[in-house]
């Protein structure tokens, strides 16, 4: 009987350790192999030069290495890319690079499609295809930065693609374990934020994690009654346990979680939502980051009004909570935040 060939892209040291066992190699091999997939993106054996001819060639007969690659890429006009993302276990997702003035932000996906159904958002829409595997959210990171040529020290990541990291937990830690190795692309743990519907037992798991993220929780309203018709999730978590788990994540770190805010027109944008919010960041010490809602066709929402913004960010100061506003990047190329959902536009539009 024969079987699939072991995927070795994806593995982390002790995975590759177990896999590899069979051909007996001495430990610093398993280390040249796990810096040749993460650090040097190095996925062919044949070109591993450093080994004996036999053994690449063993590599290569008994395992496959592949990682995600982009079949196609969009630009918005202020440099946004919007990359659809081949996935080796099949299937798509979209990735997007958003460069900044000295560094680049890539925004990843934990998972095909969503599972849970927020009003204001297009992933949403497809609903929950299947979790992705750790080496097909490591790879994303591998095949944007090909794709930019983002030096090790100048690249950000977000888990804010497609899906819910902490839906996908155990594929979402080992992935943000090999992102930190230093074998690996050693990424500081300062640079990587993973933001969540807000799954407390998952923020308690992330806590756990020897070099924890940076935390994000998409609150969009302290109004529980109002977050309840928007998120269906918090019908399942109430406000207090999440705001206990953000606070209980902060302590002993230097950077605080943030708490971000879609804004929506006339329902979550109003004084009354900005003192809540207030409240609720001191009680979870955390900051806000307000989202400018990026407005489709299919979602039944408008964004709030920049005075409306600006009204909330007064609120959140004099209650001496930090704020902030992010605005909107790469909607040309749908690649905005809530708006991965594999559109396309009609051949001869912009
Ligand atoms: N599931 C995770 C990560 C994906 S969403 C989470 O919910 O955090 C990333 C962010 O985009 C969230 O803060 C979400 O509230 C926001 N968002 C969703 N739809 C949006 C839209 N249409 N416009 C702007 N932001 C949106």
């Amino acid at each position: 009987m024969s079987s699939d060939p072991i995927q070795l892209y994806g593995l982390g040291r002790e995975g590759l350790a177990e896999a590899l066992a069979p051909l007996d190699l001495p430990a610093f091999r398993i280390r040249q192999v796990f810096a040749a997939l993460y650090r040097r993106d190095c996925l062919d054996p044949a070109h591993w030069t450093d080994w004996p001819l036999a053994l690449r060639q063993e590599i290569a007969r008994r395992f496959v290495i592949a990682r995600p690659r982009i079949a196609e890429t969009r630009s918005a006009p202020d440099g946004t890319i919007k990359a659809l993302v081949d996935l080796p276990g099949g299937g798509q997702v979209e990735a997007v690079a958003i460069p900044a003035e000295r560094h680049v932000t890539f925004c990843i996906s934990s998972q095909v499609g969503c599972a849970f159904g927020c009003t204001f958002c297009m992933t949403a829409r497809l609903g929950f295809r299947r979790h992705l595997e750790a080496g097909e959210i490591v790879g994303q990171v591998a095949a944007l930065r090909a794709l930019t040529a983002a030096s090790r020290e100048t690249y950000n990541i977000v888990y804010m693609g497609m899906g819910e990291p902490l839906h996908n937990l155990q594929n979402v830690l080992e992935s943000l374990k090999i992102l930190s190795d230093e074998l690996g692309p050693d990424l500081p743990p300062r640079r990587v934020t993973v933001s969540t519907v807000g799954l407390p037992p998952g923020i308690r798991a992330l806590a756990r994690l020897p070099r924890p993220p940076r935390l994000a929780v998409s609150l969009v309203t302290a109004d529980e009654e109002r977050r309840r018709e928007l998120m269906p999730v918090a019908r399942k978590y109430a406000l207090e346990e999440l705001a206990e788990a953000v606070r209980e994540y902060g302590r002993g770190r230097r950077d605080r979680p943030t708490l971000e805010a879609v804004l929506l027109e006339g329902v979550n944008d109003r004084p009354q939502d900005a003192r809540a919010m207030v409240a609720l960041a001191r009680a979870a010490r955390a900051k806000v980051n307000l989202i400018e809602f990026n407005p489709t066709p299919e979602l039944p929402f408008r964004p709030a009004p920049e005075e409306r913004i600006e009204a909330f960010l007064r609120t959140l100061a004099q209650g001496g909570v930090v704020g902030t506003v992010r605005r909107s990047r790469g909607r040309e190329v749908d690649g905005a935040c809530g708006q991965l959902a594999f559109r396309r536009r009609a051949p001869g539009t912009p």
